[in-house]
């Protein structure tokens, strides 16, 4: 298939390739090896006829990319979105890439994708096409080839489904298919908080290294979702002050700290942080401004930009979400000394227990929450110190340490392998 190398200016996939290039200038890479890892592997673009409620076919448009699988299958979520582009699933299945090979588990990068609006569709509708796109790309994934995982607008529901649609062609249950299972299929104990809580054990690291106290530290949360109300939990349990978080609909502060397990059964109660008892409504800007020592920025790409960066003034900015600082963000923090934890490093939580699920599923074995929760830890802090131990050798930001760190671990694989034929 030709790949097209042109991508419009701040796609995320151009991002991607920044990043890389940045890393492979530091580890001066040749531009025969860069050539091998930069590009996806495989690129799968699927067509899926659904027949909808009303009695009419709709041809929806599917992904599935497998950017590199030097070190082990390819490993990551589906996405069903609206603004799902080629573009979009090749920069996150590169990002994929980097991510597992940072926290050293033995995946490569993937990434899947349905340009669709699950919020206009029933759940018999998101069921046929879940199973259909399910067996359009069936020739490509499986346990030792390539595990799907939830992301944006998918769930453990849905992973269910993909797991018996690819379990009924084999003819036997394959729960290492997929990952992010309901419990009850074969899930994991503890992979709903995995990235929360592995946002908060390289927040501790970075503490610890800046000598900084999480007692008292004051917080900000910008997107109150899975990643983080997780991480806005557990340092509300370390004893910081979470002042601030805000969601789609907007944000609330309190100088003196959120009551947290209130506020998140209130978002449970009323769908949002907004209108919580004892808050202050604020702007998404007004709070990124906020005098904090650490913000989490846990919502969507691109949200921390060149407009208000500046006026940042956390000490640590941890990437709980997927590229959340555009690159223009990411130099003026570097520039104001700002320690970035990068999403790579980060939010490789999530799946860092996907993987414990996947060896849980391959072995029959059912770990208790504590076995997961203190292997989580382990490999976050571990993965930390070697990223940290880079930075300082080489001077760079913690991002292009981290990027150099992971190319170094598919550089060597890819060199081991040789090429075939
Ligand atoms: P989620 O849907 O549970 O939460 C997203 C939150 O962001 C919601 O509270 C939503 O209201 C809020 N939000 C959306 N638009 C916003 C805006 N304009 N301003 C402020 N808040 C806004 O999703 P999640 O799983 O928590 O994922 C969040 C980020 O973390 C994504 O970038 C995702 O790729 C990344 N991530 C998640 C996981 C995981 O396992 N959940 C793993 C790795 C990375």
């Amino acid at each position: 298939m030709e790949v097209n190398l042109e991508v419009p200016s701040c796609n995320p996939y151009q991002q991607a390739l920044q990043n890389f290039t940045a890393a492979a200038d530091v580890l001066g890479l040749e531009e025969d090896v860069r050539a091998q890892i930069r590009e996806p592997e495989r690129v799968l673009i699927v067509s899926l006829p659904i027949r909808m409620d009303n009695g009419h076919v709709r041809c929806f448009t599917g992904y599935r990319v497998q950017h590199n699988t030097s070190r082990g299958p390819a490993k990551g979520g589906i996405r069903f979105h609206p603004q799902v582009t080629l573009d979009e699933v090749k920069a996150l299945s590169t990002w994929m890439t980097w991510k597992c090979a940072v926290v050293n588990i033995p995946y490569g990068g993937g990434k899947g994708g349905v340009t669709c609006n699950p919020k206009d569709m029933s759940m018999g509708e998101i069921e046929r096409m879940t199973r259909r796109y399910t067996h359009a790309i069936l020739p490509i994934i499986g346990p030792g080839q390539d595990i799907p995982a939830p992301d944006v607008y998918t769930n453990s529901q849905i992973m269910a489904w993909i797991m018996d649609t690819y379990s009924m062609t084999r003819g036997y249950l394959v729960t290492g298919v997929v990952t992010g299972k309901p419990i009850g299929l074969g899930g994991s104990l503890g992979r709903n908080e995995a990235t929360g809580r592995g946002v908060f054990n390289t927040i501790e690291c970075a503490a610890t290294h800046l000598r900084m106290s999480l007692k008292e530290a004051k917080v900000v949360v910008q997107g109150f979702g899975n990643a983080g109300s997780v991480t806005a939990h557990l340092l509300d349990g370390a004893q910081s002050d979470v002042v601030a978080v805000s969601d789609s609909r907007g944000a609330i502060y309190n100088a003196d700290g959120l009551h947290i397990p209130k506020l998140m059964l209130h978002k449970e109660r009323t769908g949002s942080v907004v209108g919580f008892p004892g808050s202050e409504t604020i702007t998404q800007d007004e709070m990124l401004a906020l005098p904090c020592d650490i913000l989490v920025p846990a919502a969507l790409e691109n949200m921390v930009h060149a407009g208000n960066a500046a006026s940042i003034k956390a000490r640590i900015v941890a990437e709980a979400a997927n590229g959340p600082l555009t690159p223009d963000a990411d130099a003026i923090l570097e520039e104001k000394g700002v320690f970035v934890i990068p999403d790579i490093l980060c939010n490789a939580g999530g799946v860092t227990v996907s993987y414990f699920e996947w060896v849980q599923n391959e072995q029959h074995l059912m770990w208790e929450l504590q076995e997961v929760n203190s292997r989580l830890e382990k490999v976050m802090c571990k993965a930390f110190a070697e990223v940290l131990e880079i930075k300082l050798d080489r001077r760079v930001s913690m991002r292009t340490a981290a990027n150099i760190l992971a190319i170094r671990r598919v550089v060597e694989a890819t060199r081991l392998r040789g090429i075939y034929p």
